[in-house]
């Protein structure tokens, strides 16, 4: 899920942003990871959509369609906007410390669930999912 207002300014078009996911989709799942689908959302923050991080309907919309269970989920992001998503779904956060964020959560925040210094360690939290809804991982 992602925020895309350069869509909106112009600066780059839907169907370049398509072309990104399906390179950044095609790159994971060489690494053993699927993606189901990618979301964004097109729109400026001055334009107070519903569907710009850290609101939530364009998650809502992927609960309903694929049945999904907020509570052993997970919001992984390296933005403050990610965090307060997790937050507002009722989700675990995993933060990934992005330097080259400017936006980044308050790392000392008791309510995020795991953090990573790289996100090339996702993968050994992924395989302890089973423990994410004891705060276990
Ligand atoms: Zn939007």
């Amino acid at each position: 899920m992602s925020n895309q207002s350069f869509i909106a300014r112009g600066r780059i078009s839907e169907t370049e942003v398509l072309g990104v996911f399906q390179t950044l989709m095609f790159k994971f799942r060489q690494n053993g990871i699927f993606i189901q689908e990618c979301v964004y959302c097109p729109h400026e923050s001055k334009q107070n959509c519903n569907c710009r991080k850290p609101n939530t309907a364009l998650v809502d919309d992927l609960v309903k369609r694929y049945n999904l269970d907020l509570k052993n989920s997970l919001v992984v992001g390296d933005a403050k906007g990610d965090f307060e998503l997790a937050l507002n779904l009722g989700c675990h956060f995993v933060g990934v410390k992005n330097p080259h964020t400017t936006d980044a959560p308050d790392w000392n925040d008791p309510r995020i669930t795991h953090t990573l210094e790289d996100m090339r360690k996702l993968e050994r939290i992924l395989g302890k999912i089973e423990n994410v809804d004891n705060n276990k991982i």
